[in-house]
């Protein structure tokens, strides 16, 4: 696992990601444009674990696959994608045990 912190990507990212954002996983590679708090952290290891799991195509298609199924159910495509619902799971798991 490889973690960069590129602090002047966080405006070409906002246009090109999404609004926002914070950080990217590609494979097992973080980007994100500032340090990350521990459970920031749990989220994007929990996209390594999606990445390890399904492969890169298997990952990509089945995020693409997950982000038209919520837009068509009238969600969000980011906020109601299942990777990223599970993904926010496993960083908010980590905040209640930080307590
Ligand atoms: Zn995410």
């Amino acid at each position: 696992m490889r973690l960069y912190v590129r602090p002047r990507l966080r405006r070409i990212g906002s246009r090109v990601l999404v609004r926002g954002w914070l950080a990217i996983t590609i494979g097992s590679t973080i980007v994100s444009w500032r340090g990350l708090e521990p459970p920031e952290l749990a989220h994007e290891l929990a996209h390594v674990r999606q990445w390890r799991r399904y492969g890169r195509l298997g990952y990509v298609c089945r995020y693409a696959a997950s982000s038209l199924r919520a837009w068509r159910a009238g969600g969000d495509w980011y906020r109601d994608n299942a990777f990223e619902r599970a993904a926010r799971d496993a960083g908010a798991a980590l905040r209640v045990t930080e307590r």
